[in-house]
């Protein structure tokens, strides 16, 4: 072993260390350690690569050294982690005249004159920046030399040292350019990340007898299911044939000639060393060989590339074959990877026409043709067409529409705009806050500046996963949820010490919910279940009802339908818990924003336009958000509680009488103080003694507050008494914390967070130190007014990794979030418990 303070042959003993060599040279050195056929390599570190930038060259005599004269040498970067890049690869070092003639006579002058063009091009282009256009097309090396000669006003070097030198100093180069530091940065790299190269003897390709280079993986990228996939090019050299070669298939095809065909044992090798490097660096990896004259060597190994659904299989076998723990298996999955199965895909590598950008406020991918308002969307969907559904903003009204459409695209809105925050729950793909567009409902065009004006019925793609709308149909892959999938959330389920509940508003919702195996409902916004069209008129009945006698007819017609809904959810539980939210939004949601509908609407009503208009007008707010809603709604209409109320109780003792008891929670929106909730809780306890008295069956019921408002917060103590939990809403919660509109802010977050006013937008990832302290301030005096209050969290940050982590470390009993991101909140959760318990060790650690 040679080893010098500037670089290290890579020998089983050497000290190689990923964070001072990178991860390739690591790499190479277990599969040196493996006894896997790999050529001479040495690594050089973060520092000498560094120093290499400064002008500072290792003793590059006694490296060439290393390999003896007349070798070919290949450098290849190695960074610390694969993902966080670095420049390409450059073989063929130490190719010159003389090293040509010889390989003239053992390969043939075609080798030997297509091997040293390729080098003096690559020297020129990727070391030296010259032109490509000077090297391109069939040249001879006496025509590659001398445009390099006239370019660079000096002979093509022939020195391997001299030529090591430039490369080396081009690589190190490279790694400190804008570009290359900022795709690093993005990948999480730090602002200092060192960059390792490693030289190795080129095990040269094309020779004569078996003779080639090539890649072969044995599980297949896109589904992680075990599968030949790779190529081998005959007489060809890293990724490219230096001769006439066409690729070949790894093992025996009938679409080909294949390796197989004529080097069986080679390709058993290739098989062996693969299963060994699965075992022993418990990972599918993808490798790189050559061939010369049927001489089987390895040159370099990494990580298999594979889709979020391969990774997740992947994980999976290697535990269920004993290679690694389970816990391992969990801990090595990014929660946000499972958005990945969960939804359709753009299938990767695919091209996209993209049209502009937003919020990406809803994962999948979804294509269809444009629509303006919910009732296209019903129409459309009515006749089976795919549809996107493309509004300035969504309203609760839009609701049907959005059942309907394959996906959303908004112009205003941010992260936990009603358009995201109702889209996760369906399950569908929404772009929010795409300001760049300019949408004319009332023309119904849809103009992106500078490309073209999109019309109904005009096609585009979603993609809700990257924040992108996409010109015309881009093909994509389907879901995957059995197998593997199911099998690594059971593996969650076990590992996890917080409840994971789902927000769920309709029975499909629970459906959903229930297949995704949750602890419960932890938030039903029961007002979503007054928009079907017949209820809708009812609802606005009740709004517009003159006095107490008809209000009351009108919730009495509502009464049936709700406790229909509770009797479906409830069995759709199955005796797991259903927190059902009394009635929250403003009641001039439910009314028509426009003339037309104001005119369908006193039609229904039999009422006059001009009392319609008025009424509506009186409900106007100049702050909605901040106005007649959610518990003051309760505290000044009480019937529409109390028919809640009456509905949950009736629904509980149908549901109850048929198996387990069902024991509903009752949980009262945007309270901001003790004497709210009392009102509440005496109409509620009397209205389940009257339905006690009347049916003469006994149940319980639990009943709580969603703390949503600074004051709540603060208040939690006195709040409490009278509460059995406390249900952190974190969206309005952060709306008012920041005072900033959960609606409006898409509108300029992008420019705040890029400036680094916030670090994150606080509606998407939970702002721990503000809105955080408050969650802590309301549950520690929460729990002290009433030890046994169970708390929770139930905003859309629910779902989010930052929000699990944050709420088991307060003591939470569970986080709850729409279905589609419970997966994501529970191997989050189960991450976390492994973290904690020190379980999370060094992957590679045992080799
Ligand atoms: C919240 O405010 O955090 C919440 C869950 O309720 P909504 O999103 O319905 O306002
Ligand atoms: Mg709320």
């Amino acid at each position: 072993m040679l080893t010098t303070p500037n670089f290290v042959e890579i020998t089983p003993t050497a000290d190689i260390r990923k964070d001072r060599h990178g991860n390739r040279a690591k790499c190479l050195q277990r599969l040196i350690r493996l006894d896997l056929p790999v050529p001479h390599t040495v690594a050089l570190s973060f520092d000498t690569v560094r120093a290499i930038a400064d002008g500072r060259m290792p003793d590059l005599d006694a490296l060439v050294g290393v390999f003896g004269k007349g070798a070919l040498l290949s450098v290849r970067s190695s960074s610390e982690m694969s993902d966080w890049g670095g420049p390409g690869t450059i073989l063929n070092i130490g190719m010159g005249d003389e090293v040509a003639a010889r390989l003239s006579e053992t390969h043939g002058p075609d080798v030997a004159n297509a091997a040293y063009t390729a080098f003096i091009r690559t020297f020129a282009v990727d070391v030296h920046r010259l032109d490509a256009d000077e090297f391109e097309g069939p040249i001879t090396p006496r025509i590659a030399k001398e445009a390099y000669e006239a370019e660079m006003e000096e002979p093509f070097p022939q020195d391997p040292t001299a030529q090591l030198a430039e490369v080396l100093r081009s690589m190190a180069r490279a790694w400190d350019g804008t570009t290359a530091r900022i795709l690093r940065q993005a990948q999480g790299a730090p602002a200092d990340a060192g960059l390792g190269l490693v030289v190795q003897n080129m095990a040269l390709g094309p020779g004569q007898g078996i003779s080639g280079a090539g890649v072969v993986q044995f599980v297949s990228s896109q589904t992680g299911e075990p599968q030949v996939t790779g190529r081998y090019l005959p007489r060809g050299q890293g990724r490219e044939t230096l001769t006439d070669g066409e690729a070949q298939f790894i093992e025996h095809d009938t679409r080909g000639p294949s390796l197989e065909d004529v080097a069986p044992e080679q390709v058993q090798a290739l098989r062996e060393a693969a299963a060994l490097m699965r075992v022993r660096l418990r990972e599918e990896m993808q490798t790189e060989f050559t061939l010369m004259d049927g001489q089987l060597s390895i040159l370099d190994a990494v990580r298999t590339p594979r889709s979020a659904r391969g990774e997740v299989t992947i994980a999976v076998a290697l535990a269920e074959d004993g290679v690694i723990p389970r816990h391992e298996a969990l801990s090595r999955i990014p929660p946000f990877t499972l958005n990945g199965l969960l939804h359709r895909q753009i299938a990767v590598g695919v091209d996209r026409d993209v049209l502009t950008t937003g919020v990406a406020a809803a994962p999948g991918a979804a294509t269809g043709k444009i629509v303006f308002s919910a009732a296209a969307a019903q129409a459309a969907a009515a006749q089976g067409e795919p549809c996107i559904l493309v509004r300035r903003e969504t309203s609760p009204e839009d609701i049907r529409g959005m059942h309907a459409a394959q996906a959303i695209l908004t112009e205003r809105g941010g992260a936990s705009s009603h358009a995201a925050v109702i889209a996760r729950g369906l399950g569908l793909p929404c772009v929010s806050g795409a300001t760049r567009l300019q949408m004319d409902v009332r023309k119904k065009t849809l103009t992106v500046a500078g490309r073209k004006v999109f019309h109904e019925g005009d096609i585009i793609t979603i993609d809700g996963t990257a924040g992108e709308v996409i010109n015309g149909a881009v093909e994509m892959v389907e879901p995957a949820l059995g197998g593997a999938f199911a099998t690594l959330m059971d593996w969650a389920d076990e590992a996890r010490d917080i409840g994971v509940r789902a927000n769920a508003d309709t029975p499909e919702d629970a459906a959903m919910a229930h297949r995704f195996g949750v602890d419960g409902i932890g938030l039903c916004r029961t007002e979503h279940m007054f928009f079907d069209p017949l209820r809708l008129t009812v609802m606005r009945e009740m709004i517009f009802a003159e006095n107490a006698q008809d209000r009351q007819a009108a919730l009495d017609r509502l009464l049936p339908m709700q406790r229909a809904d509770f009797i479906e959810l409830f069995k759709l539980m199955r005796g797991q818990p259903v927190t059902i939210r009394l009635f929250d939004p403003p009641l001039h949601e439910f009314l028509p924003g426009d003339r037309e509908g104001t005119r369908a609407l006193a039609e229904a009503l039999d009422l006059p336009v001009s009392r319609v208009a008025s009424r509506i007008e009186n409900l106007q707010e100049f702050n909605p958000m901040l106005g007649l809603r959610g518990v003051r709604l309760g505290v000044t209409i009480p019937e529409i509680y109390e028919m809640q109320a009456r509905a949950i109780f009736e629904a509980t003792i149908k549901v109850s009488n048929k198996g387990a008891p069902v024991v509903p929670e009752i949980m009262i929106p945007l309270v901001s103080a003790r004497r709210e909730v009392e009102l509440i809780k005496a109409r509620v306890d009397a209205i389940a003694a009257e339905v006690r008295l009347k049916s003469g069956k006994d149940f319980t019921y639990r009943l709580g507050v969603m703390v949503e408002t600074p004051r709540a917060a603060l208040r939690a103590g006195e709040i409490a008494e009278h509460s059995a939990f406390l249900s952190f809403g974190t969206n309005d919660l952060t709306q008012m914390t920041y005072g900033l509109s959960r609606d409006d802010a898409g509108r300029f977050m992008s420019d705040y967070v890029q400036q680094g006013v916030f670090p994150e937008d606080p509606f998407r990832e939970l702002d721990v130190d503000g809105v955080g302290e408050l969650l802590l301030l309301g549950s520690e005096r929460g729990r002290a007014a009433r030890p046994d209050v169970t708390l929770a969290l139930c905003g859309e940050h629910g779902g989010h990794p930052e929000a699990v982590d944050f709420s088991r470390k307060a003591g939470f009993d569970y986080v709850s979030c729409s279905p589609f991101r419970v997966p994501v909140a529970k191997l989050a959760a189960a991450q976390f418990a492994i973290r904690d318990k020190g379980l999370a060790e060094d992957v590679h650690a045992t080799l």
